[in-house]
């Protein structure tokens, strides 16, 4: 399960903030990024008490995938990695969808 790992880094970059009660966490997750939400959330409330972070809930913010296709130059939004673009074409570049970023930590 590496969801456990992304969230074993995202307590890492928690740890300058824990002088301060820390009440909510929001991460961007993109659907492209290999990380799936529930799992995600599962793992945290799995570690989040020998965290230290047991008042704090997760939020899972899903960015969907933004594409632009270098065959036609559309832009579309792949539902899944390996999606073609409406053109049919696979020759495209993900322009977003892919981040998995702590945005913003909310204090007690
Ligand atoms: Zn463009
Ligand atoms: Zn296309």
């Amino acid at each position: 399960m590496h969801e456990l790992s992304v969230v074993r880094a995202l307590l890492t970059r928690l740890k300058p903030y824990q002088h301060r009660e820390i009440r909510r966490i929001t991460v961007e997750v993109g659907t492209m990024s290999c990380v799936d939400g529930e799992r995600l959330q599962f793992c945290f409330d799995m570690v989040k008490e020998e965290a230290g972070l047991s008042g704090a809930e997760l939020v899972i913010q899903v960015v969907p995938a933004r594409a632009e296709c270098r065959h036609c130059g559309r832009h579309f939004t792949p539902d899944k990695a390996g999606d073609a673009c409406p053109c049919s074409s696979h020759d495209y570049t993900l322009t977003s969808g892919r981040q998995l970023l702590l945005t913003e930590i909310g204090f007690g």
